[in-house]
């Protein structure tokens, strides 16, 4: 074992979720290590303006203040990629052959979002670029949007968003061919349909179009893109977790604990995509760790 040592809890991924149960942990005065690779989905956040108390904070101060916060409390914080869990007398947590072993162990390893391969969207990624109705949808108000997917979620998106935010919208959908009511319904509200694949985004300092494929142009400030996510949770692999009906998210009982008794799951792998919400799934399981240690 690379640390001889039993943690009472190991928590895979530093983000709301996993920091927040660390900070509670340590409170109790539990040996925690908290293991994470670096570059999560809230590092790429560049402002969150729904977490309570905070107007506008990016991501990446969230998980800096939140890690100084966390070792203030004696919780151990080691870099690396957890590549495997096993459940045994207690878990082994390996990241690559180092093994630590713990009493229970806490996933909140998130999600990667499915972007698609269209040139300098890393350059606009978080800024005007956006993958989430609920994070950045508020950021498109009055702008001129592209919708950009290939599904009839991509269809319903567009809609929300003309409802909520923006009458400037272009839907442009992949090789989706739309039911003729959904066809009618997008003329209705006037949103304008294309279809297409995207190349290429323009712009300097800021997006001002997006070129496809057969080098039409189409203007635009914002892009809402609508292609999912995918859990960063191949480590799990080994134990056979019961999973939803779309054999996607995890099931977890209101405790957050998975199919695997000890094994909590937080986050997008077993719910929401919110910052906020992990924080506070992260907290609920502190405080039922804590009373499950106590028993112990
Ligand atoms: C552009 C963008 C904007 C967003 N805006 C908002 C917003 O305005 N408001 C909001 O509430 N939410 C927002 N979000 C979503 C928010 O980031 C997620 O809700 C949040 O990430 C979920 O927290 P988490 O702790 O579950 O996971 P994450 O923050 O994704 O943290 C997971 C951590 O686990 C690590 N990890 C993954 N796999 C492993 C492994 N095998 N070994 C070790 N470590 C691992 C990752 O590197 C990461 O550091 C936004 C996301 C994006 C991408």
């Amino acid at each position: 074992m690379a640390d001889e040592l039993l943690y009472d809890c190991i928590i895979i991924g530093a983000g709301p979720g996993g920091l927040q149960a660390a900070i509670y942990l340590g409170r109790y005065n539990r040996t925690v290590l908290l293991l994470d690779r670096g570059g999560g989905r809230t590092s790429h956040a560049r402002h969150i303006e729904n977490f309570l108390t905070q107007k506008a904070i990016s991501g990446k101060e969230i998980i800096d203040l939140g890690m100084e916060q966390a070792r203030s409390f004696n919780v151990v914080i080691e870099k690396g990629l957890v590549t495997n869990v096993e459940k045994h007398e207690h878990f082994e947590v390996y990241v690559d052959k180092k093994k630590y072993g713990a009493r229970f162990v806490i996933v909140s390893s998130g999600a990667t979002d499915n972007l698609p391969q269209i040139e300098n969207i890393h350059k606009f990624f978080g800024n005007s670029f956006f993958t989430c109705i609920d994070c950045d949808g508020y950021r498109t108000m009055d702008k001129k949007l592209v919708v950009i997917g290939n599904s009839l979620h991509t269809v319903h998106l567009a809609l929300a968003m003309k409802e909520m935010y923006t009458g400037d919208i272009t839907l442009i959908l992949y090789t989706l061919s739309v039911p003729a009511v959904y066809i009618e319904e997008l003329s209705e509200n006037g949103v304008r349909l294309v279809n297409g694949r995207p190349k290429r985004l323009l712009g300097e300092e800021r997006l001002e179009a997006v070129e496809l494929g057969d080098g039409s142009i189409i203007e635009c400030e914002v892009i809402m893109s609508n292609f999912g996510y995918k859990l960063n949770a191949s480590f799990l692999s080994n134990l056979s977790l019961k999973k939803d009906t779309d054999n996607f998210k995890y099931l977890t009982n209101r405790h957050f604990e998975s199919s695997c008794d000890g094994l909590y799951i937080v986050g997008p792998l077993s719910g929401n995509d919110q910052a906020i919400i992990a924080a506070g799934e992260g907290a609920l399981v502190a405080i039922e760790l804590k009373k499950r240690l106590l028993e112990q």
